[in-house]
């Protein structure tokens, strides 16, 4: 049947007068009176599952400590003994030194759902829960070891080289450590001595690797860590193990104690490219790497490859409380990260070196616009040293005054705080600046700084200095040779160059000055060393001179950082008023371990039997870097104190 449209809609309306003619509302019944829904709710079970989820029945604080640094202090919450889960333990304010410093709230909250979520991995299927070997190399050693080098043939049966492709077996604690012990002893008798030699040298060495070996067999094992900082005892003690090697040495070739000899360190921290090597030449130290608590005074924060939201996840706060507390951010990336997304302004830059171009080009217009503070300069930068222009090397007092004796400091902070050796001494010498009051060369020690530093040295122009030999040579200051340089660093070159925005590079070069005549601290945070720039030398050097024109080193939430947590090390570094630090561990004497729990340990107590070692000559095979001359001889740029030697 079909029914039109008009028809339908009378219907409905008489249907809907019928309704209202009897008086029924269908929406008119009772409503529930419900003062409580949840009290009301017929069925709360549910409830139990999450209530239940959150139980415990005890708890325990520990220290995250993955390759990562942080190092926080999390609280982990058990059932039966089986963690649960792990979250912030917000107790930083507690902490306090010996020396009665205590932390503040600020350090809340610290973690991040990796560390939350540790225990997955504890209890996860994948952790390895007790040594195992590689078949092969296990069978290798069930045979006596025969030496591979003798027969090579043997690599291919024991599947040294196809180690990926090989199987594992499960031992015992008891059974690997004989494995081992059986291992180190018998590789160490292969390569000891001349025939060991022979051995690594048919195996196509260089003869100067093999010479490094300098007949001691154990010096071909290589023993690397982990961040020590992450527990001294876990990761140093593989450096401990290297050095007692020396009495494998003493046992397997029979020399005296005193000429017997453990394996090679591999750097822990420089080789994985997290040292900014620039640093050292800027300030002497290894690293300028502080404390993201020290951020919270920054009143102008600038990121360069750096991304401390994403990458220094339980650090990030630290960049809130500079929003909240009135600072500026500023990122410089290729890339529009998270921290461009937080900062008052990202200046984009191609990869490569452009973001060293845009510093250079800030320095420039910071320099042209006379936005420095000279007396910093003068007292606490090398920019007064002359250099001489014709050899680009910088002017000696020995140059100018034949007689020249180098400065007694011997009572000063360099040697009695800094621990400057006399070698050191010698080799650093004294230097030279323009005074310009007496309008001639002035000497000065390397401890002239500061308010010992009181020549009017000038910074700019250029001398003339008569040398001993007679000879008359031009000199600048180094911020005077900046000045030149830079004059291809105008800021619509580097705009071309980096990608960036030449206005944002004024911006940012007006940023850090003006803040700085504001009397706030400015800070520059770049990424590590060679893992992040190619050229990092050059790279550490250019963020350094915008806080240096500028005084923005030394206080705090100012200078030029990167960041790897290696600081935390420092505080087991050895000084002669602490004794021997982390060393007292890893370099005891192994013929003479202290035993006597109550004698202080010091220098007398260690003996080195190891050397460090720098893995990261790998990088271009197990060899020097040695490189044939355009004039058909060849030069090895590898030096002694880092020759490797090979390596089994
Ligand atoms: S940041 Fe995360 S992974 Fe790193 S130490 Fe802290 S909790 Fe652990």
């Amino acid at each position: 049947m079909s029914i039109s449209r008009r028809n339908f809609l009378r219907s409905c309306a008489g249907g809907g007068g019928a309704l209202l003619a009897v008086g029924a509302q269908p929406w008119a019944f009772d409503p529930l009176q419900v003062d409580n829904p949840l009290g009301e709710y017929p069925n709360r079970d549910w409830e139990k599952v999450y209530l239940d989820q959150y139980q415990y029945d005890d708890s325990f604080t520990w220290i995250c400590a993955p390759n990562d640094t942080h190092m926080c202090r999390l609280r982990a919450f058990t059932r039966n003994g089986v963690i649960l889960r792990s979250e912030q333990n917000y107790d930083h304010d507690r902490y306090g030194d010996l020396y009665g410093n205590q932390a503040t709230k600020a350090w809340n909250p610290r973690g991040c759902p990796k560390g939350y979520t540790m225990q997955r991995r504890v209890y996860g299927p994948y952790r390895l829960k007790g040594p195992v070997l590689r078949q092969g190399w296990k069978n290798w050693v069930d045979d006596g070891c025969p030496s591979l080098s003798d027969n090579p043939e043997l690599r291919t049966k024991y599947k040294f080289d196809d180690r990926g492709g090989d199987s594992y077996v499960r031992v015992s604690w008891d059974q690997v450590s004989k494995y081992i012990a059986e291992g180190l002893h018998a590789i160490a008798g292969t390569y000891s001595g001349p025939a060991g030699a022979k051995r690594l040298l048919k195996d196509g060495y260089e003869p100067r690797m093999v010479d490094m070996v300098e007949g001691a067999g154990t010096r071909v094992f290589k023993f690397g860590s982990n961040l020590p900082i992450h527990g001294l005892v876990g990761k140093f003690g593989i450096y401990r193990f290297a050095n007692l090697l020396a009495l494998l040495d003493h046992h397997v070739r029979g020399v005296p104690a005193d000429q017997a000899r453990g394996g090679r360190d591999w750097s822990e921290y420089t080789w994985r490219g997290d040292q900014a090597p620039g640093q050292p030449f800027v300030h002497g130290l290894q690293a300028s790497d502080m404390d993201f608590n020290d951020m919270r005074f920054s009143k102008l924060v600038i990121q360069v490859g750096k991304n401390l939201i994403e990458n220094k996840m339980p650090e990030s706060h630290w960049l809130n409380e500079c929003m909240e507390r009135g600072a500026k951010l500023v990122d410089i990336a290729p890339e529009y990260n998270g921290p461009s997304s937080k900062s008052n302004y990202w200046i984009g830059v191609r990869p490569g070196l452009s973001d060293l171009a845009v510093l250079l080009s800030v320095t420039k217009i910071m320099l042209d616009n006379d936005w420095y503070k000279p007396d910093f300069c003068r007292q606490f930068t090398d920019f007064p040293l002359l250099v001489r222009t014709d050899s680009l090397e910088r002017l000696r007092p020995q140059d100018v005054q034949a007689d020249y004796q180098l400065r007694d400091i011997s009572a000063g902070p360099s040697y009695k705080v800094q621990g400057l050796t006399d070698e050191q001494r010698q080799k650093i010498g004294d230097f030279c600046v323009w005074d310009s009051d007496a309008n001639r060369v002035a000497f000065l020690s390397r401890d002239d700084v500061g308010e010992h530093m009181q020549i009017n040295a000038a910074l700019a122009g250029t001398f003339l200095v008569q040398l001993t030999d007679g000879k008359q040579v031009e000199v600048m200051p180094v911020l005077e040779m900046y000045r030149q340089h830079l004059k291809d660093y105008d800021e619509q070159t580097v705009s071309e160059m980096s990608g960036a925005p030449a206005e944002l590079i004024q911006r940012l070069a007006r940023d850090i000055w003006e803040t700085t005549q504001a009397g706030h601290p400015v800070s520059i945070h770049t990424g590590e060393g060679i893992n992040h720039y190619f050229h990092a030398t050059l790279h550490n050097r250019a963020s350094y001179l915008p806080v240096m024109l500028t005084g923005n080193i030394g206080q705090h939430g100012a200078g030029s950082h990167t960041w790897a947590g290696n600081y935390k090390g420092a505080l087991f570094q050895a000084a002669p008023w602490a004794g021997p630090g982390v060393g007292s561990y890893i370099h005891e004497d192994p013929f003479a371990p202290v035993l006597d729990e109550n004698i202080r340990i010091t220098h007398d107590h260690m003996r080195h039997t190891t050397d460090g070692e720098e893995p990261s000559y790998w990088a271009c095979g197990e060899k020097t870097q040695t490189v044939e001359l355009p004039n058909g001889q060849t030069r090895c740029f590898t030096g002694k104190t880092h020759m490797p030697t090979p390596t089994k």
